[in-house]
């Protein structure tokens, strides 16, 4: 429903009416066929400039209500709000070290969708769709291009054939896009079919869901992804705000099922790169029982370079850090650099 909103204010009232009538708002599916796209940010004044126009045209934009209901709309440079609105930067090409694809994963695998870049994991690439699209996303550039790997019977037996091929593989891990905007079916049967495989001791799911679509994960889901005891969810939180009740809910299934959740967040310049900001977002993600596992330097990838935030602050706010929080809950600050073997912490 194209450009539905034509002042702030009405999108404000909409959201708290929305919220209310707790059977559509709970309802992942609805928050998908609500969010809003670049023709309501547009009509919101929202794409201020002919520059942020374009960048919203060249990067899609998708953000749901659960998130609009995070921002706060009284601030302009707000943490939630950078993290899903086209920012005019997103276009400059200043930066030799950038590219579309920094780390070569579309030449790293047996066949399209597969990546097997570190010797002990394969990545899978099994869905193109994400609850919101995030401005500062690594694989922003190939996301639409890319084709998600299907759950079927032939897919399954090439992936583990493959698997068998390459007897350091203990990981798989299924990446996108999200996985957990497949159906639960779809879904599962790549984890079942994964964690069947003898060498296999992890199938790791990469998803941003627990943060951005919360209402996704199920009992039921959760359940069924723990049964197999192998898997684990790494998810993405970068602001403590992100931290509400319906995403403890969600981590909470997910815990109780048996499945160890962890946190990657991204170092994002004026999202989170403060010790402050990321000492609260430590300590909230502790109270949710999810494990702050590692903060990554903002990739070198076309689009994000507004967000990088130099490794010598990174090294500062990593340093103050360890001053701030206990071990228990201190990520690691790492990068990831095109040709090495492994994240390099910082
Ligand atoms: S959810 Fe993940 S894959 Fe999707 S846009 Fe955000 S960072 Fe990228």
């Amino acid at each position: 429903m194209p450009g539905r909103f034509a002042t702030i204010e009405r999108l404000r009232r909409w959201l708290a009416e929305s919220r209310a009538r707790t059977a559509c708002w709970s309802q992942a599916g609805w928050q998908q066929r609500q969010s809003l796209e670049a023709v309501d940010l547009a009509r919101l004044g929202l794409l201020p400039d002919e520059a942020a126009m374009r960048a919203a045209l060249r990067y899609p934009v998708k953000v749901p209500p659960y998130v609009l209901s995070l921002v706060d709309w009284d601030d302009p440079r707000d943490p939630i709000r950078l993290q899903w609105l086209p920012d005019g930067r997103e276009l400059m090409r200043l930066c030799s070290d950038a590219s579309d694809d920094p780390f070569g994963e579309a030449q790293q695998g047996p066949f399209p969708g597969m990546v097997h870049r570190f010797p002990d994991r394969v990545l899978l690439m099994v869905s193109t769709c994400c609850a919101t699209r995030c401005r500062h996303c690594t694989r922003k550039n190939r996301l639409d291009e890319a084709v998600a790997l299907p759950p079927t019977a032939r897919m399954l037996a090439q992936v583990a054939d493959y698997i068998r091929g390459a007897p350091g593989v203990r990981e798989a891990i299924l990446s996108g896009g999200d996985p957990l905007l497949l159906s639960d079916a779809r879904l599962l049967r790549w984890v079942d079919g994964l964690a069947r495989l003898p060498q296999i001791d992890a199938v790791r799911i990469g998803t941003r869901v627990p943060c951005t679509l919360p209402m996704r994960v199920t009992a039921p889901l959760a359940r069924a992804l723990g049964r197999s005891g192998k898997v684990w969810v790494n998810t993405q939180f970068n602001h403590v705000r992100e931290i509400t009740p319906e995403s403890a809910q969600a981590c909470r299934l997910l815990v109780e099922a048996g499945i160890p959740v962890s946190n990657q967040s991204v170092l994002l310049q004026g999202v989170n790169d403060s010790v402050e900001a990321m000492a609260d977002l430590c300590r909230g993600l502790q109270r949710i029982r999810v494990r702050p596992y590692y903060v990554f330097v903002c990739d070198p990838v076309t689009g994000t370079l507004h967000f990088r935030t130099p490794i010598a602050k990174a090294r500062r706010i990593a340093r103050e850090l360890t001053e701030q929080i206990g071990g228990l809950l201190l990520p690691r600050f790492v990068v990831d650099q095109p040709g090495a073997s492994a994240k390099q912490p910082i």
